[in-house]
């Protein structure tokens, strides 16, 4: 078999980049992929009562780029969804991100009208402000209140997440989920925010519909590579696999999903509620607040429990982001570019944490560079 790309995964990076090469230049492409379905992480199904689950954890589309939003609105319509998450905080349950409603749901009202009060003077209100920056305020009240925020939001959270603490990782960890100096509970505060009316498996299938492009399941790269014969190459699996591990493995975290299924309509209030500190679990999400199936009887549950990431064992979600990992990287980076017809991107590829609008817009920009020269 003789095509002009070969595209190892068939997640946001590898599906963008196949559809764009194929209906664009008009060339012939096979997508390699080694789980037996398309979609990546972002793949979704139908449970036996009819529940649409996602296999690989709660994903819940945002973004602020308008061209990536028009993008994927060509491969699905969209259901709007405003993510809500709560927190258990020595046993009340909180908005998150930590915001002006959270202050109100935790402290006293005097204790709380003085917070918000110094949090507008110093910060304005609708700032959105990491939690590592407010500790910085010198402020006593504040700085109490950074303290509180940092111990019971952040500090077991994220040693519970990464098996690391906060100061341990790049600033941008915390920094994704900022303090917000405002009454908005909303999870994200993106322009675009909806799901895909018929799930994420379905605007995958569209979007490799295309005449041009073969799927090939259930098939590592490796075990190909020898069989087909292509120009180019793009892979989108860990960079460190591809290169036999030359420079040691690149750390990922990973996580184990439980899923439980309940006869009730509904077991939360809200899509997420978070459990930084007594559970072993660090989050648990009900489906039917993202897909909209409010009108089925079954619910189900996906709790998260973050775990030590073992090549071949389990899957490697989270690149680890600190500074000797991203000089390892490097090193590979410097490897990948003596490849002149292999070209590495996406989340495993780039070794970079991408949601799934950044994976899509990295993959428009490489069809972009690659389209002109
Ligand atoms: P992937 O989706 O990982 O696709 C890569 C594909 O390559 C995989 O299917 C893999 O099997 C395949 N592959 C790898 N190596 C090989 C090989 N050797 N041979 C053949 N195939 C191979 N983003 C959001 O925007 N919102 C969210 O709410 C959100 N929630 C998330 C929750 C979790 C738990 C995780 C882990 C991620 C979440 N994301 C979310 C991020 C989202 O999953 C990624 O942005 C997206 O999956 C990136 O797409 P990708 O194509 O780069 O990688």
């Amino acid at each position: 078999m003789k095509v002009d790309w070969l595209i190892v995964g068939a997640g946001y990076t590898g599906a963008v980049l196949a559809e764009r090469i194929a209906s664009q230049l008009g060339q012939k492409v096979l997508v390699v992929e080694r789980r037996n379905h398309i979609a990546g992480n972002a793949y979704d199904y139908y449970d036996e009562h009819g529940v649409l689950v996602h296999k690989y954890g709660p994903h819940i589309f945002h973004t602020n780029s308008k061209k990536v939003f028009d993008h994927l609105s060509r491969f699905t319509e969209w259901r709007p969804y405003y993510h809500r998450v709560r927190a258990v905080i020595e046993g009340k349950e909180i908005p998150l991100p930590f915001s002006l409603a959270s202050l109100r749901a935790l402290f006293s009202e005097r204790l709380a009208d003085k917070l918000e009060e110094k949090l507008i003077a110093h910060c304005g209100y609708g700032a959105r402000v990491p939690i590592l920056k407010l500790k910085e305020i010198e402020d006593p009240d504040l700085r109490f209140l950074a303290d509180y925020v940092y111990k019971n939001v952040f500090e077991s959270y994220t040693l519970k997440q990464w098996g690391l603490r906060p100061e341990e990782l790049s600033p941008t960890v915390t920094a994704r989920v900022p303090v917000l100096v405002s009454y908005d509970t909303r999870y994200f505060q993106d322009t675009y925010q909806a799901m895909p009316k018929e799930g994420y498996t379905a605007l995958f299938r569209r979007m490799l519909a295309h005449p041009n492009i073969k799927v090939l399941l259930g098939a590592d790269w490796k075990e190909v590579e020898e069989e087909i014969k292509f120009d180019r190459l793009i892979f989108t699996g860990p960079m460190d696999e591809f290169f036999d591990y030359l420079h040691g493995p690149l750390p990922y975290r990973s996580l184990r999903f439980r899923l439980e299924s309940h006869p009730g309509p509904w077991f939360q209030d809200v899509g997420t509620v978070n459990y930084p500190n007594e559970h072993p679990y660090t989050r648990v999400t009900e489906f039917k607040h993202l897909t909209g199936q409010a009108y089925l009887p079954h619910t189900v549950l996906c709790y998260e429990y973050p775990e030590a990431y073992e090549p071949k064992k389990n899957e490697p979600y989270y690149p680890v982001p600190r500074e000797e990992n991203e000089e390892r990287y490097r090193l590979y980076l410097r490897e990948a570019e003596k490849l002149e017809t292999v070209l590495f991107a996406g989340r495993l590829g780039d070794y970079r944490y991408y949601n799934m609008d950044q994976a899509v817009a990295r993959a428009l920009k490489l069809f972009e560079e690659l389209a002109h020269g």
